[in-house]
């Protein structure tokens, strides 16, 4: 579904991403960990289309993100190429980004009725089965600045899933919650994580949701991947100094 080859990503002298290769096939959950800096919101951000490769290539379900084909010639990606693959993928972020002037419904299926051409009607529908779905069918009417941290990032769940995404990327996504609110929001997504077919992509620095959440564990350092592995093998028997010293720091 993902699929990484040799890509180097550099902010001006900063090489950030180093010949970067890896997979990740249908349906699988994969978390990142690793220290500040080494890169891992950077491959979010690429898979986005937040960003763009410095070199190498990356394929969403079989699709280029930087090139398309017109005819038998590859032609680099444009706007139409992207937002087809973007529509694939949904991310929610640590700082929720809500669109602050809406109300929740609104926030919902905003992108489905503009993107999708989705009926006002149906996309409501879906919005409310969604609210109900991560706890909120009584907040529909509210506007984000209302809720509180666990509740807005719940509508941002709520938001991205409205999209039908086969790819779901999470970003920190506990970070910036009160710490009571944490488990709630972790419950939720091992729920939809378990309970669908959704390909996941997910950066923590909660090392028991990684456990929770993932079939493998891939282990950055310096845009680098150092360690790859199911979740059992790293947290326990990590092969690698640098995941034993990271471990020892975060845990
Ligand atoms: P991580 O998610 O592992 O903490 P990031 O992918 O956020 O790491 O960042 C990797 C490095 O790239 C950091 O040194 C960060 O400062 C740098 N970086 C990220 N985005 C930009 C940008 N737009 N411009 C310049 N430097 C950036």
């Amino acid at each position: 579904m993902i699929r990484f080859d040799k890509v180097v990503k550099r902010f001006g002298d900063l090489t950030v991403l180093r010949e970067l290769d890896f997979h990740v096939r249908p349906g699988e959950r994969v978390t990142l960990i690793g220290p500040s800096g080494s890169g891992k919101t950077t491959i979010l951000r690429l898979l986005m289309t937040l960003e763009r490769v410095t070199s190498g290539t990356i394929d969403v379900d079989g699709q280029c993100l930087s090139h398309t084909k017109r005819g038998d010639r590859l032609v680099p990606a444009d706007e139409r190429h992207l937002r087809r693959i973007r529509k694939k993928i949904g991310m929610v972020f640590q700082q929720f980004n809500l669109f602050p002037n809406m109300n929740v419904l609104r926030n919902i299926t905003e992108a489905p009725v503009r993107s999708l051409g989705v009926p006002r009607e149906q996309a409501e529908e879906k919005a409310h089965e969604l609210l109900e779905m991560v706890g909120l069918a009584d907040k529909a009417l509210e506007h984000p600045s209302r809720l509180s941290g666990g509740q807005q990032q719940r509508v941002a769940i709520a938001r991205a899933l409205a999209m039908e995404p086969e790819v779901l990327l999470l970003d920190e996504v506990t970070s910036a919650l009160d710490p009571e609110l944490v488990s709630g929001v972790q419950d939720l997504l091992r729920d939809i994580a378990h309970r669908g077919d959704l390909t996941l992509l997910c950066v923590t620095h909660e090392m028991r949701f990684a456990k929770d959440i993932s079939h493998r564990v891939l282990m950055f350092d310096q845009g680098r991947i150092v360690e790859d592995g199911p979740p059992e093998q790293i947290f326990s028997e990590p092969t690698h100094q640098r995941t034993r010293e990271f471990l020892q720091a975060v845990l």
